[in-house]
């Protein structure tokens, strides 16, 4: 099996696939017949606990769902900032050196701030969830959930 981790928008969540509650922060779990459960923290501990995972692989596997949460925290905060100050006043430093004043450091511009804004959305988080996506889908492979 494999794991994937994201949270939803406020007033956007869904059913817990295994329960029915009211859902935001939602574990996909992949089972290796191609089947999927999308559910919740409690429904996902649960049936993590019926699995054959060892108490080492438990841990493992948490500090990774652990990155995909701050991954995933980090693409929603940079899709809410729409200005390097608003970036900044939520404690994410937005200084550069100045390429013109070699040891000089200043705020990014709007241009410089949008450019980051693009890398970090399309190029960086993508590229960081897919690396720990691949090492779930590998170090966790044996891994098995009874399920009905
Ligand atoms: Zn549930």
């Amino acid at each position: 099996m494999w794991v994937e981790y994201y949270q939803l928008p406020k007033n956007a969540g869904i059913c817990c696939e295994h329960c029915g509650t009211y859902i935001r922060n939602v574990f996909t779990i992949h089972f290796d017949d191609g089947f999927s459960l999308k559910c919740g923290v409690e429904c996902y501990n649960k049936l993590m606990k019926q699995s054959n995972i060892s108490q080492y692989g438990e841990k493992l596997l948490k500090k990774k769902i652990k990155l995909l949460k701050l991954y995933d925290e980090m693409r929603s905060n940079w899709t809410r900032w729409n200005t390097p100050e608003e970036a900044e006043s939520d404690g994410c430093f937005q200084r550069i050196e100045d390429p013109e004043k070699p040891g000089f450091w200043r705020i990014r511009t709007q241009s410089e701030f949008e450019e980051e804004k693009e890398f970090v959305l399309n190029d960086l988080i993508p590229y960081r969830i897919n690396l720990v996506q691949s090492e779930i889908k590998e170090k966790f492979k044996r891994v098995t959930i009874p399920h009905e």
